[in-house]
């Protein structure tokens, strides 16, 4: 049945409006045809060929987006893990299985920013051919990176790729690896702009202006976007002047930085979920980072920054770093939101428009996706509970009552646990050295 009315829910359009009360959605195949009176009678008339869903007491509202996932990372635990631990088939086939946990946790669209061995072009490709279930995706293929590094410390080689990193030495060959990457299908070129070099405080800069401008304008004469990681005052404010689309994180950004994104409306993703999770519950989950308090700090300071970039209408999309094992799949995607209400002091309506339609700047797609409105494509969830007042409800998948994907309700049966891979985790010989004293106490 091609055709699904959804009749009298509470319907939030995603737009940041107050909830509609006892409003009807009508879906006819991937598109939302009607929304009101309208969906009402227009079901009537062909009553025959309508699936109708009793949606009363229930909230409707556009599927969630994420705007920052890393589908192919399997989970890792550690960035040892991660870099040497992952090969290209295993890692293919899990990815296609972490899809369908993202998409049974109300998300029906993601970008994935960067990833291992170009796998997420063939995931997208993959979903939208019909081969495997996942919701809509756009995809970046390996981060590039200086021969300095990322956040991976010296597991970046000098040249080529390891692990989601594609060294780039020179500027011919920048342009070079946007060139094969857009080829490879990239929808998004994605530049790690700040790295950790060991025995140095912080992310570092580690891309100069000018090479960021070489990227951006490779790219952007091929009509593909720029993503950048950039964790500092001064790299945040070199991404908005080269021309990057979104800055992630953005960390302890200053005032030129914040100016500039301003003036340039340049989108940004503060991706605080991964922080959150770490000082808030990393104890639960035996984190060792000992970083709490700075990554409280830095939401702290970050966040009322980028309160300030909202107010004067800079897009800010909600991220959730899903892929490790802080931020596991299918458990975290709608937490940002939360941190959106929590720290930006955003209404749980705002927050819910940044998770919504204005996430679909990540894909490019602003307007066609995430709002529920006549045109716009028929990914919606319908949930128990009020998430305008309560926006911890949107990770609670147990409320979820149905989820329509590309106009089709998506079996909502949890994904089953799975074992370990063969080697997929790190082993270690023991937790502790076994010295003599410990044997001998
Ligand atoms: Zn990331």
């Amino acid at each position: 049945m091609a055709a699904i009315l959804l009749r009298n829910g509470d319907v939030i359009d995603g737009t940041g409006s107050a909830p509609q009360r006892s409003t009807s959605v009508l879906t006819d195949g991937d598109l939302i045809v009607a929304v009101g009176p309208d969906a009402d009678s227009r079901a009537a008339a062909r009553a025959a060929d309508v699936k109708v869903i009793d949606a009363a007491g229930l909230t409707v509202m556009p599927g969630l987006i994420d705007a920052h996932v890393h589908v192919t990372l399997g989970e890792p635990a550690s960035n040892d893990e991660l870099f040497n631990r992952r090969e290209p088939i295993s890692a293919a086939l899990l990815a296609a299985h972490n899809a369908r946990k993202i998409l049974r946790a109300g998300v029906t669209s993601f970008l994935d920013v960067d990833g291992l061995f170009n796998i997420g072009p063939a995931l997208r490709d993959a979903i939208e051919a019909g081969v495997t279930e996942g919701p809509r995706m756009k995809s970046g293929t390996y981060a590039l990176m200086t021969a300095v590094g990322g956040t991976a410390g010296r597991m970046i080689p000098n040249e080529g790729t390891a692990g989601y990193a594609e060294v780039v030495r020179n500027k011919d060959e920048m342009i070079r690896v946007v060139r094969r990457q857009v080829k490879d299908g990239a929808d998004i070129i994605k530049i790690h702009v700040t790295g950790l070099i060991p025995a140095r405080k912080g992310e570092i800069q580690v891309w100069t202006r000018e090479e960021l401008k070489v990227v951006c304008d490779t790219a952007h004469d091929l009509g593909v976007r720029v993503t950048a990681h950039s964790r500092g005052d001064q790299a945040t404010l070199d991404c908005a002047l080269a021309g990057v689309d979104i800055i992630w994180h953005g960390s302890f950004l200053g005032e030129r930085a914040l100016e500039a994104i301003v003036e340039r409306k340049v989108t940004v993703g503060p991706v605080f979920t991964f922080l959150a999770n770490l000082a808030e519950y990393g104890a639960k989950a035996g984190a060792t980072t000992g970083a709490q308090a700075v990554f409280a700090g830095e939401m702290e300071e970050t966040g009322a920054r980028l309160r300030r970039a909202y107010n004067a209408g800079v897009p800010l999309l909600c991220g959730s770093e899903s892929g490790f094992s802080i931020t596991p799949y299918g458990n975290w995607h709608a937490r940002e939101m939360e941190v959106f209400v929590n720290q930006l002091g955003l209404s749980p309506l705002e927050a819910i428009a940044c998770g919504t339609s204005t996430n679909a700047i990540a894909l490019d797609q602003k307007g066609e996706i995430g709002v529920i409105a006549p045109g716009a494509k028929a990914d919606i969830l319908v949930l128990e509970g009020h998430p305008e007042t309560d926006i911890t409800v949107l990770g609670d998948k147990s409320r979820f009552r149905h989820l329509l994907s590309r106009g089709k309700e998506v079996d909502l049966t949890p994904i089953p646990d799975r074992s370990p891979l063969r080697g997929e985790r790190v082993e270690a010989w023991s937790a502790v050295p076994l010295t003599w004293e410990l044997v001998h106490p």
